[in-house]
């Protein structure tokens, strides 16, 4: 299988339109560049994608894509048209590769997002995710079109809504549920960041809480003694540090993100919340932990007299809610499957190299359901993810894009074999 593998790969590349496209990329770097920039120009706040979306939509209609258009959850989609329509299957059922990259960034609207360029380094918050892969996604787009390349199945692209935080893959999950492309997706590539190595083929389980203490409130002079929810929402935070996660295999772990609570400095507040992430490569305990994460902090707000408490016994008690704001489904590409055998003969053939890893992106939607996905760098180099800091430099990515259109291209003909992929 990986011997045939490497010829298909092989007899791919020496595809005279296929030459076409990588040279479309290697002249057209300073474009990939200008579109990177022009994205981050327009602010993609979580649930705040429109701008971006509407930027996108423009985009995929100059590159003459078929039935470019927004979907209901506010996906940019448009499909790039098969060599041939595959003879005895109606067009509308016919199987396609999606090929997607995250439009929203974590950065509320508030944050300034104009890039600034120091020598070829681009410095804004989102510059690597994932404006890496949306200009990655852009460049492939074009290439394809420019080199008047075509898939064995149509490919859809897809610059989708809600892959950061509380997004919680709304924009993959309606794609795979919901979407009439829902069943006809074959394969699943989602562009995420930079670097030329590392693919997410294990899609890591996550749970997401936002945790709200509430209480009467009232005068901080007045009122003295009122059960204060920002001293008992940080206790019963503090008694988390005390919960037992394996560190390894399976790794489980706890953040909290996002505290807020409050009005005044002279009022006792009526409510507090934080927000907690919870993440294990085993869907098991990480079922565990919510468990005992529930527990700890009930028996720290409800159960715990507070010193308030004691003193004023007539206060009323403090209430706890705990409300689930996400819900990151598990899932792992088998190593044989066949789209990660095209994967590794692709990068044997590019000198590159494959490292499947752990992740939480776009690709857990497809991969919960079976359907075969992987997340995979855009090329180039980036760090400082989800930071003010955020920095990504384009330079050398052309091998990584090269890698991504091998890949589509050889998982296109297989699908059109209908081989199970
Ligand atoms: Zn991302």
């Amino acid at each position: 299988m990986t011997h045939t593998a490497q010829l298909r790969i092989a007899r791919l590349a020496a595809n005279p339109a296929v030459h076409r496209a990588f040279h479309w990329l290697h002249l057209h770097q300073p474009q990939l560049r200008r579109w990177h920039l022009e994205i981050l120009r327009i602010p993609a706040p979580p649930f705040g994608e429109q701008a971006r979306a509407a930027w996108f939509l423009e985009r995929f209609q100059q590159l003459g894509l078929a039935d470019p258009h927004i979907d209901d959850a506010g996906n940019v989609l448009a499909e790039l048209p098969a060599a041939s329509r595959t003879s005895n299957r109606e067009p509308r059922t016919a199987p396609l590769i999606l090929l997607s990259a995250h439009l929203d960034t974590v950065f509320p609207s508030t944050t300034p997002t104009d890039p600034t360029e120091i020598d070829t380094r681009i410095l804004a918050p989102g510059a690597c995710d994932n404006a890496a892969g949306l200009s990655g996604l852009l460049g492939l787009a074009a290439a394809f079109r420019h080199a008047q390349l075509l898939p064995a199945v149509p490919i859809l692209f897809a610059a989708n809504v809600g892959e950061e935080g509380e997004g919680d893959l709304r924009g993959m999950r309606h794609l795979f549920t919901q979407s009439p492309y829902a069943n006809r997706i074959a394969a699943a590539i989602a562009l995420e960041g930079g670097g030329a190595s590392g693919v997410v083929t294990c899609a890591l389980a996550s749970r997401r809480f936002r945790v709200t203490v509430t209480g009467p409130g009232g005068h901080s002079w007045n009122n003295a003694g009122a059960p204060n929810p920002i001293l008992i929402l940080a206790r019963a935070l503090l008694s988390l540090e005390s919960l037992d996660l394996p560190h390894a295999n399976p790794r489980t772990t706890l953040n909290i993100g996002q505290i807020s609570g409050g009005t005044s400095v002279n009022s006792i507040p009526e409510s507090a919340s934080a927000s907690i992430d919870l993440r294990s490569t085993d869907a098991t305990l990480l079922h565990e932990a919510e468990i005992a994460l529930r527990q700890s902090l009930e028996q720290w707000v409800i159960d715990a007299p507070t010193p308030a408490a004691r003193s004023k016994p007539s206060a009323a008690p403090p209430t706890l809610t705990i409300e689930t704001i996400g819900d990151r489904p598990a899932g792992a590409l088998a190593d044989e499957a066949p789209l990660l055998v095209t994967l590794r003969a692709v990068d044997r053939h590019l000198n590159l190299r494959t490292e499947p890893g752990l992740g939480s992106t776009d690709a857990n939607i497809p991969l919960s359901l079976g359907v075969p996905a992987i997340a995979i760098g855009a090329g180039g180099l980036g760090g400082g993810i989800h930071t003010l800091q955020e920095w990504y430099d384009p330079t050398g990515r052309n091998p990584a894009l090269r890698r991504i259109l091998l890949t589509l291209l050889d998982t296109a003909q297989l699908a059109a074999q209908n081989t199970t992929l």
